[in-house]
């Protein structure tokens, strides 16, 4: 089966790959030209899938399973942002860097050092026949400060329930065991074997 992940963040198919060494997954960019692709959607689920139809039809092979995994991290005392807004929450064009600044800024901002945050994650499967979407959470405490270099996107300034440090700071088997990434894919390779 060739499965093709419809993603070329790094982050991302870092921890996917790692979280299904029993496929061999190939990033769409290794196969076709990246291009944008518009998540207009109001839901990670909607996005996922947004994301994986538009692969499988650009790859125009009946025989790919495409796997999409749309995420993000919603903060309590932000009312939910970013939610679906994460990649582009310091603006268009925003890097990692850019996005964890605002939102630690926005956070301080309401006058507290730290807030209730859940990362969601949304992962969309299409073959030919059929289309697929599975989710996971993390829940934990966000930060209005880095802590550590560890993991991708807003892991330095995100501490799992359970724990005293940030995703910065705690290994990658840690993160492997208790992310919203990994809860969604442990349902979505269940479906993967029913293929
Ligand atoms: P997407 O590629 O449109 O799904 O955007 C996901 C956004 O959420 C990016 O800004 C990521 O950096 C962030 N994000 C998603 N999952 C994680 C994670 O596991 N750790 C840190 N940031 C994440």
């Amino acid at each position: 089966m060739k499965l093709v992940l419809a993603t070329s963040n790094k982050g991302k198919v870092r921890e996917i790959k790692a979280l299904c060494e029993d496929y061999e997954i190939i990033p769409y960019s290794e196969l076709i030209d990246e291009f944008e692709i518009i998540e207009d959607a109001d839901t990670f689920k909607e996005n996922a899938l947004i994301k994986a139809r538009a692969v499988f039809e650009a790859l125009g092979d009946e025989d790919v399973v495409v796997m999409a995994d749309d995420s993000g991290i919603s903060v309590d005392i932000l009312d939910g942002a970013p939610g679906i807004y994460s990649a582009r929450y310091g603006g268009e064009g925003a890097s990692d860097k850019d996005n964890l600044k605002k939102l630690m800024e926005d956070i301080a901002s309401k006058d507290v050092e730290s807030s209730p945050a859940h990362y969601t994650a949304a992962i969309a499967i299409v073959t030919k026949d059929a289309e697929y979407s599975v989710h996971g959470w993390m829940y934990g405490t966000a930060l209005t400060k880095a802590q550590g270099d560890g993991g991708f996107g807003y892991d330095p300034m995100f501490i799992p329930l359970g724990f005293d440090k940030t995703l910065g700071e705690l290994s990658d088997d840690v993160k492997k065991k208790l992310s919203h990434r990994s809860k969604a894919l442990s349902l979505a390779k269940k479906i993967l074997k029913t293929l």
